[in-house]
């Protein structure tokens, strides 16, 4: 992480400045540390070079949307496809049910941080070294720039094309999983001079990172660990903001929106490449599925982001929708208006 990620890096609880203590670092790269908030006190790591800012009680892996939102303990096997099938299994109205009586604090799951770290620290080695690619095809599909094809390619293209269109110097990239768009967007634009990816799952960090030095823009991207309904950045502190196929793996949609718009500076844009509806896999009705997706702030479909999307100020600049190998897929281009 370097040092000038603190301009923008902010403690996701207060959004006050961070102070680093306990530092060890290679010229401007920390690699080992803590960072204090100077507002609330709070502290964050920084793990073999990454930044963790993750609020207090978000879950620092990546669970399916819908056990999130039905308060599924955390390492509870996803059932079927996004856990779907859970869902059908209860039924919608139960699960509607099971939403209303869901206290505030059942939603602040405790995580044990030094178990966290002691498992990560193995992971993030692994995938330091460079080892983690070679293996499972993972050099081919992850460290081949450009991409060469694969499904809906020409809508990535697409996609591709249009984040660099809206001209951005800073670049922000919201849940960045491994870090397939944001890569392959900073490798193909070259005007960019800051790069941030932001993912919640911190396995996914330290393979991110060696993909930007892999194109050598290490000291310019950083994939920082973070919660996107709370995101560690700092206001208005980014001209784009992308996000890659995240939005029906994301339990807190309006939060999101809020969160994005926030982050950009008056005039920017944030866009978006996502399903035209949400993911059924044929297990429940699309209307089943769309009930209990606006009832829980689940991905509902493109009508419902666009108009949460609009109550929090973006304007619609273009939409554009294609079709996909498996279903519709949508390009938007919202404007912080
Ligand atoms: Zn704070």
């Amino acid at each position: 992480m370097q040092i000038s990620a603190l301009e923008y890096l902010r403690c996701p609880e207060c959004r006050e400045h961070l102070s680093m203590q306990d530092m060890t670092k290679r010229k401007c790269d920390i690699r080992s540390g803590t960072m204090e908030c100077t507002g609330c006190s709070h502290k964050y790591p920084v793990i073999m070079g990454r930044p963790a800012l993750l609020p207090d009680g978000a879950v620092n892996i990546w669970q399916a949307p819908l056990d999130e939102a039905l308060g599924v303990p955390p390492g509870t096997p996803v059932n079927g496809a996004l856990s779907v099938n859970r869902l059908k299994e209860i039924g919608i109205e139960r699960a509607i049910e099971i939403l209303r009586n869901r206290s505030t604090n059942s939603e602040l799951i405790e995580s044990d941080p030094n178990m966290v770290t002691k498992v990560l620290l193995g992971r993030a080695r692994y995938r330091i070294s460079g080892e983690w690619f070679k293996h499972c095809g993972r050099n081919e599909r992850l460290l081949d720039f450009p991409a060469k094809g694969g499904g809906n390619y020409y809508i990535f293209r697409e996609f591709m094309n249009t984040v660099q269109g809206t001209q951005p110097e800073y670049l922000i990239d919201l849940l960045s999983g491994g870090g397939y768009g944001v890569t392959h967007q900073a490798f193909g634009n070259r005007e960019l001079r800051r790069i941030a990816a932001v993912e919640r799952d911190l396995n996914c960090l330290w393979s991110m990172q060696y993909r930007f030095k892999h194109i050598g823009l290490n000291s310019i991207s950083e994939s920082i660990g973070g919660d996107v309904r709370r995101l560690p950045i700092a206001s208005e502190s980014f001209d784009t903001a992308m996000t890659l196929q995240g939005l029906v793996e994301l339990y807190g949609i309006r939060g999101f929106i809020k969160e994005a718009y926030r982050v950009l500076r008056q005039g920017g844009y944030y866009v978006a490449h996502y399903s035209e509806d949400p993911v059924t896999y044929d297990i429940l009705s699309l209307s089943d599925l769309r009930k209990f997706a606006l009832a829980a702030d689940l991905y509902a479909g493109h009508e419902q982001f666009i108009e949460a999307a609009e109550e929090n100020g973006f304007g619609v600049i273009s939409t554009r929708v294609f079709e996909g190998t498996k279903a519709k897929k949508r390009i938007t281009v919202f404007r912080k208006m």
